[in-house]
């Protein structure tokens, strides 16, 4: 094992499994994605450290616990088709297509998705396709999807999320106000789509279409 595999490894068991994540699929995926090569060259000493880090133009990769309860929430089995809003540096995208068996993934800033595409595609993670895009708005060519996982702040559901989704779907994404959000899965009861609040969180906010104009709003 190389270092970065014991810190890897570290992670895995301190910060998820302590925390209550049993899933051994997304544990598995933890262990074997390599957070180091997502983050800017500068922070790899800290890629595996309990907090978010900055990845350029004032955005985030998440922590990983979060990464990992979220994706957990998804409850993939390995066939199926899965939209992430929100690419960043591409490792919640790299940990998805692991345990999926396609993933779409859209970014708004152009050199976030032109970086984290290379990354990407270095590491050959090659079952995820980066669309640049205003995720908001899903990516309807490529739609119904089995699973959508937004890593931004919502002001509330994007409805073209919901309308995106198989009718046994699942969208997991976090909504709330400046400061403080909570992680809501949407699931169909009966025909109706409903939330269920699951964890409070801080995000970056989600812009665009059905995002936030401004972080005042
Ligand atoms: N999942 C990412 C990772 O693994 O590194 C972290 C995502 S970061 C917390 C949130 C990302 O959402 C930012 O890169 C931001 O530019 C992006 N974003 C915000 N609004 C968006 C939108 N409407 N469509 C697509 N991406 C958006």
């Amino acid at each position: 094992m190389d270092e970065f595999e014991i810190r890897r490894s570290r992670m895995v068991t301190e910060q998820i499994q302590h925390r209550g994540i049993t899933d051994t699929a997304v544990l598995e995926a933890m262990r074997a994605v390599p957070r180091h090569f997502f983050v800017p060259h500068e922070l790899r000493e800290n890629a595996y450290s309990d907090c978010p880090l900055p990845i350029g133009s004032g955005q985030t990769i998440s922590q990983p616990y979060i990464v990992a309860y979220m994706t957990s929430l998804l409850n993939l089995k390995g066939d199926e088709k899965v939209l992430e809003v929100g690419t960043g540096s591409g490792y919640q995208a790299a940990i998805l297509s692991l345990l999926a068996h396609q993933v779409h993934t859209t970014e708004l800033i152009p050199q976030l998705s032109a970086r984290s595409a290379e990354t990407l595609r270095d590491l050959g993670y090659d079952n995820v396709i980066v669309h640049q895009s205003d995720g908001s708005l899903g990516w309807k060519p490529c739609a119904p999807y089995d699973a959508i996982l937004v890593t931004a702040s919502a002001p509330k559901v994007p409805a073209p999320l919901l309308e995106q989704l198989t009718p046994e779907g699942r969208l997991v994404l976090p909504v709330g106000g400046r400061g403080m959000q909570w992680i809501e899965l949407w699931q169909q009861e009966n025909g109706k789509w409903l939330p269920e609040e699951m964890l409070p969180v801080a995000f970056v906010p989600l812009r665009g279409a059905h995002g936030w104009q401004s972080w005042e709003d």
